[in-house]
């Protein structure tokens, strides 16, 4: 009798295939195997034959024989559901799910050992300065050859005379060294009476160990961290994983900072700046159950954890928690999904909670915990608008008068400030004056940015490069060149001029592009040794600078200009987060926010400091437009390196568009962004509400559709870029 199995190979590619359970091998569903693909072998997963109903039966006599299991722990059934679920709402190959569990190649090649070597705690016969030293100074320590040379400070040859002399000896360790655990009981904090009441109804969820999905709600500077640190301490103690989604790397090294004073010790990181061997020990850690917190970026989602207990997404109105390529995933959402599927309480930690989520508030889905008050009894900075038209800056300038003014003062009260701009470079245009050419990106529809810092001109959308020109391509007029508007470098030049004396900090993902930068950064903010900071969305969130008392943001009305649904929402969430980093330690804060538009509702709304207003209308606003989360949204975009071929696929697409009532479809149109990466994009919008089940019908529909391998029909489902 032969056994048979279902595996899912990771190639996107390729539907589930049958394979031959060899005699004497056993898999079971979620067993991580090597499987024959050709003349090659692929890693792949064992599933359930029931999830694939339509996949056609192959003769036992035609399979082939699975080559051998991994030495790794099967893929738990509920993340198996969860991986199921997400390929089918977004869409996608379910191989390329399964991808961002399986996210290290390295882990799954099984335990591998390495030879350390300790002292044996006898002296060898001849004892010289050098092995005096080094056995002094490594004392109990155990190591590589190479590492205790280093600790002992001499050559690999002394350590390893000292081992043919007896003195240390070899032992097999694992190359995945064990994580230390995080102690719940290291240093518990002083909680105010709203913080504790909020923590003991997170500890009660997580001790219940059921579904439940919540909003913490807490203006910025509420404390919001130290009370869900007290969930995930209750989740140490039950013995089960936690996970933490962060928006963005550079929140990481804050973060691992607050998370040791808490708990003694920092949670396992997971992000792509990785190496590989930190990639692969991580992997074996939460695969194994033996990572009891891990902090990650959004691919951490999709990791194996067999025994999670908790997850906690912050800033989870952020918008990069939203996948743009691949699997158009949105990690807050999958998250819930996760929660519900494996049973355990979801937080939702934002000052400036997304529509979406305060939507599910008002339905009664999830629960809002809120905290009003700012820790230590810090006050909300109030914010000032600056009419641009009535209170300009000088021609050529970019900070008005008002705001030079509360600058002065900042600087005099020897505060520290922080000037707002969300645009990397030094200008986002640069032209020529005397024939009107302007430098485009050879790759996109969008134009080069000027990178002074680097003299360079960059494509902030391909990364297309060139050296910063010193004369007109077309005409060949030197000195003819000029920078259109500002970018933070620029703010910074201007600031420059205006306070000679002021240290600065330019603070974009081109200076802070690491960790071990951005926490440079914070150290040189704290030990004040900066005046002022000049940045991009980067600095909004995360930072506490107890002496930073003023936030001026340059440009308010930037985030409208692209006028997509999420505009006014964006701009509103951006300019608090910003504003909330005024004033957070016992001197209060003042905030200026220069704009154009005194008028535009979210303004008005952030100079009265009605954040509930503003929610009131923009929520109107959308439940009128039948807009998200009132209706739906899906997109498909079409590319193709050839123009021809992508307007071709596009046409055909929108006209065999299904008539379904309660969905309309625009377009095809050529993309805003129409080319990118030298690919020609079109999109098309499809409008449903919700009743409708939009995936499905997407389905069928590109289903009877085909195009030419060069081709790419991708579809976002719950969009958040229209780009
Ligand atoms: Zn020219
Ligand atoms: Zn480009």
């Amino acid at each position: 009798m032969s056994s048979r199995a279902r595996v899912i190979l990771l190639n996107a590619a390729l539907g589930p295939l049958d394979y031959r359970v060899p005699h004497g091998m056993t898999v079971q569903p979620g067993s991580i195997i090597v499987a024959p693909l050709g003349p090659r072998q692929l890693i792949g997963v064992v599933w359930e034959e029931d999830s694939f109903p339509d996949v056609e039966s192959v003769g036992d006599n035609r399979l082939r024989n699975i080559v051998g299991p991994v030495d790794a722990p099967p893929i738990p059934e509920t993340l198996r559901r969860l991986i199921e679920w997400t390929a089918d709402y977004y869409l996608a190959p379910i191989a390329s799910v399964l991808r961002m569990t399986l996210a290290s190649m390295s882990a799954l090649e099984g335990a591998r050992t390495v030879i350390e070597y300790r002292a044996t705690g006898d002296l060898p016969d001849r004892m010289t300065e050098q092995r005096a030293q080094a056995m002094e100074r490594i004392g109990e320590r155990q190591g590589l050859i190479r590492e205790l040379a280093l600790i002992g400070g001499v050559s690999d040859a002394v350590i390893r005379g000292l081992v043919k002399a007896g003195a240390f000896e070899a032992v097999e360790v694992s190359i995945d060294t064990p994580f230390p655990r995080p102690d719940p009981d290291h240093a518990p904090p002083q909680l105010s009476d709203g913080q504790a009441s909020a923590a003991t109804e997170f500890v009660n969820a997580v001790r219940q160990r059921d579904f439940a999905p919540f909003l913490l709600d807490g203006v910025t500077g509420s404390g919001k961290t130290e009370v869900y640190f007290e969930a995930i301490a209750a989740a140490i103690r039950e013995g089960r994983q936690v996970l933490v989604l962060l928006p963005e790397i550079a929140l990481t090294e804050p973060f691992l900072e607050r998370f040791e004073k808490r708990f003694g010790t920092v949670p396992i990181s997971w992000h792509s700046g990785l190496r590989q061997s930190e990639r692969r020990r991580a992997w074996r850690a939460i695969a194994s159950g033996e990572a009891a917190v891990v902090v990650g970026a959004r691919s951490a989602l999709f990791l194996p954890y067999p025994n999670l207990g908790l997850i906690v997404v912050d800033e989870a109105h952020e918008a990069s928690f939203k996948q743009e390529d691949g699997v158009h995933y949105h990690a807050r959402d999958v998250a819930v999904m996760r929660g519900l599927m494996e049973k355990f309480p979801v937080i939702l930690a934002s000052a400036t909670p997304a529509i979406e989520t305060r939507h599910q508030v008002e339905l009664g889905r999830y629960r809002e915990i809120k905290l009003p008050a700012r820790f230590g009894g810090a006050e909300m900075p109030g914010i000032e608008g600056i009419n641009l038209l009535t209170d300009p800056p000088e021609r050529g300038r970019w900070i008005a008068p008002p705001l030079i003014k509360a600058i002065d003062e900042t600087m005099e009260k020897g505060e520290q400030s922080l000037l707002f701009l969300n645009r990397r470079g030094y200008a986002p245009l640069t032209l020529c004056r005397h024939c009107g050419y302007r430098f485009q990106c050879p790759n996109c529809t969008a134009w080069m940015v000027e990178h002074r810092l680097t003299k360079r001109l960059a494509c902030h959308h391909c990364g297309h490069v060139i050296p910063s020109p010193r004369f007109c391509p077309e005409c060949k007029e030197e000195d003819s060149l000029v920078a259109c508007g500002p970018g933070v470098e620029r703010i910074a030049d201007e600031v420059k001029a205006l306070w000679p004396q002021a240290r600065t900090a330019i603070v974009t993902s081109d200076t802070l592009w690491s960790p071990a930068k951005a926490a440079e950064f914070v150290k040189s903010v704290e030990a004040g040794a900066v005046d002022i900071i000049i940045g991009t969305q980067l600095v909004t969130k995360g930072y506490h600078f107890p002496n930073l008392t003023l936030v001026g943001v340059i440009d308010a009305d930037l985030g409208l200009e692209g006028g997509d649904l999420r505009a006014s929402e964006r701009t509103f969430q951006q300019i608090v987060q910003v504003a909330g980093r005024a004033g957070r330690g016992q001197k209060p804060g003042r905030v200026f926010i220069q704009t154009r538009m005194p008028e535009a509702e979210v303004i008005k709304a952030l100079i009265a400091g009605d954040s509930e207003r503003f929610y009131e209308v923009e929520t109107e606003n959308r439940r009128r437009a039948n807009a998200p989360p009132f209706g739906r949204f899906a997109a498909i975009i079409i590319s193709s390196e050839d123009a021809d071929e992508a307007a071709q696929v596009a046409r055909l697409i929108g006209k065999s568009a299904p008539p379904i009532d309660g969905m309309r479809v625009y377009g095809p149109a050529p993309a805003p962004l129409s080319v990118l990466r030298g690919r020609h994009r079109h999109r098309l919008l499809i409008h449903a509400s919700r009743q409708i089940d939009v995936q499905s019908a997407i389905r069928e529909w590109l289903d009877n559709i085909t195009w030419k391998s060069g081709t790419r029909v991708a579809v976002d489902v719950d969009p958040y870029s229209f780009m």
